[in-house]
């Protein structure tokens, strides 16, 4: 049995996963522990990842890294939400904001009181008591009040930013703080013979690099996590049908710079737009099963805001995960350890959070399994929690406009999605379960977005008078809008704090 503490980690992979774990590696472990990035520039990097969620802020935060810097570094732009068009129903669209609606009040939630009124027959867009969402549609941004008593403490935000320069601004970051980066293609994985742990990797130019612990962050392949450890894949096809997305960043045009990502529904899935600073980026991503790769590109190509900057990019997928996310001594980050489409713009988030479990469950070189176990277990569960609320978009669907639609709706949903929409239809009740990623105001947003109106609320919100809530309400909507209207336009906020850059309006 050998002890002691890990000495060595090896990082394969240098795309946004390999890079945010290198630089909170080198920050967060500073005794003694050499961290090696080893990546292929011939094989590149995935970097389409453009659309976060708002624990980012916490992740670069704990890295000490200032927001306007990273702003300005990484060509980003504010969000403050996600735009649905045409998910519900054809010429319909919706908001999911970040951050809260309203208040509770006495104790209740805000939703089952605007469900109550709606049974009375009011008929009010529930995002008109989100702060966030009433800033997006306006075109604004302020970042949140730390003051509990300020409105605009209902603020809350991630980013849109350009993945290729997140990665290299990480980088520049790591290597000052030591982490050392090799450049070369792995080829071959030498595995110890007793308990089938990694010993070294071999690169193309027979070069030898050797560790304590293996960070699999090689993308789609896992080199390591599958193939050298295999550890299986879980496919979610049969909920996720989509498994191609083409891609292709534009000029900037239509909206421009708005604080938020839409996705408009397309005859065989969805497309993204993104706006930064100096372009937007956009996909379509689609099943195979029912659109061609030419079909998916005309439509993309005919669907954007200004003349294309690239040539489109075509990539393949299986929506899934791992079986198991650690095994021995190769945990896997990123996409090497599972991918569902970029609908929630999960991805990323899912990197942060497997290296603050990793962090936190940081083994010695015993790798006894324990830690891997736990670590394994609380990764299938996020994943789990990420598939299922994917899943509850195509699910709620009542387009009846293509077959990719109408199959859509009839796909069986999980178990776990099916038991939650049953408590959602009587009562408009939402549990979260073992500390759901996505809050409670997130699934009534997409619940009630896509149309699920349920046939109940809590009977807890008759206890409060209905003449005060409607004061509260009306009070409550225009304090919102106000505050929406004083605060700078998007573009204006992004040029104030990251100045230098071409904006769009
Ligand atoms: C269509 C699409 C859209 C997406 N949109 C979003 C989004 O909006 N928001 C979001 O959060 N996420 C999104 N993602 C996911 C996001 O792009 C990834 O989660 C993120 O970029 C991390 O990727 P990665 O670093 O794991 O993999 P990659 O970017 O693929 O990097 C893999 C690295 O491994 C290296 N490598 C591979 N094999 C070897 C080898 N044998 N030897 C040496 N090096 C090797 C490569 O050179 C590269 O450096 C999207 C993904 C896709 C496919």
């Amino acid at each position: 049995m050998t002890n002691g503490p890990v000495r060595s980690v090896l990082i394969v992979g240098g795309g946004t996963a390999g890079w945010m774990a290198a630089a909170a590696l080198s920050r967060m472990i500073p005794t003694g522990l050499s961290v090696t990035l080893v990546e292929s520039d011939a094989i590149g990097t995935i970097g389409v990842g453009e659309a976060t969620i708002p624990p980012i802020r916490a992740f670069n935060a704990a890295l000490g890294i200032d927001e306007a810097e990273f702003i300005a570094a990484t060509a980003g732009s504010f969000k403050l939400g996600i735009e649905f068009v045409g998910w519900g129903a054809t010429g319909e669209r919706y908001l999911h904001p970040f951050g809260v609606f309203g208040f509770d009040q006495e104790g209740v939630r805000f939703h089952q009181h605007w469900l109550r009124r709606r049974a009375a027959g009011v008929r009010e867009d529930i995002a008109d008591y989100a702060l966030c969402a009433v800033a997006a549609r306006e075109g604004r941004f302020m970042p949140p009040a730390s003051d509990p008593a300020s409105v605009l403490s209902q603020m809350n935000h991630a980013y849109h930013f350009d993945a290729g320069l997140y990665a290299a601004f990480l980088r520049t970051r790591a290597e000052r703080a030591g982490v050392v980066r090799v450049e070369g293609e792995v080829v071959e994985v030498i595995k110890e013979g007793e308990r089938g742990n990694v010993n070294a990797v071999r690169l193309a130019d027979s070069r030898i690099l050797a560790a304590d612990l293996f960070v699999d962050c090689s993308g789609f392949r896992g080199v390591l996590i599958e193939g050298a450890m295999q550890a299986g894949y879980e496919d979610w096809t049969p909920w996720l049908a989509c498994d191609r997305a083409v891609a292709v960043p534009c000029a900037t045009g239509g909206d421009g710079l708005t604080p938020f990502t839409r996705s408009t529904a397309r005859p065989a899935g969805w497309q993204w737009r993104i706006p930064l600073q100096h372009r937007t980026g956009n996909g379509y991503v689609y099943s195979s099963a029912y659109l061609s790769d030419d079909e998916a590109t005309a439509t993309l190509l005919a669907n954007l805001d200004g003349p294309a900057l690239a040539e489109p990019r075509l990539l393949r997928f299986t929506a899934g995960r791992r079986r198991r996310q650690w095994i021995g001594n190769v945990v896997a980050l990123g996409l090497a350890g599972g991918f569902a489409e970029p609908l929630e713009s999960t991805s990323i988030h899912m990197v942060q959070s497997g290296i603050s479990r990793l962090l936190a469950l940081f083994p010695d070189r015993e790798f006894s399994g324990v830690e891997a176990a736990t670590f394994n277990r609380q990764a299938d569960v996020q994943y789990d929690q990420v598939r299922d609320f994917l899943a509850l978009h195509y699910h709620l669907t009542h387009r009846d406009d293509s077959p990719f639609w109408r199959d859509a709706a009839a796909r069986a949903i999980p178990d776990t999605l099916a038991e939650k929409i049953a408590l959602w239809k009587r009562a408009g009740r939402v549990f979260r379960r073992d500390d759901d990623l996505f809050a409670e105001d997130s699934w009534v947003a997409v619940l009630l977005g896509q149309g699920l109106v349920p046939g109940g609320w809590d009977r807890m919100a008759d206890l409060t008078d209905p003449a005060m809530v409607e004061q509260r309400f009306v009070r409550l909507r225009a304090l919102f809008a106000d505050a929406a209207s004083r605060m700078p336009r998007h573009a204006d906020y992004i040029a104030r704090v990251a100045p230098g850059r071409q904006h769009a309006a």
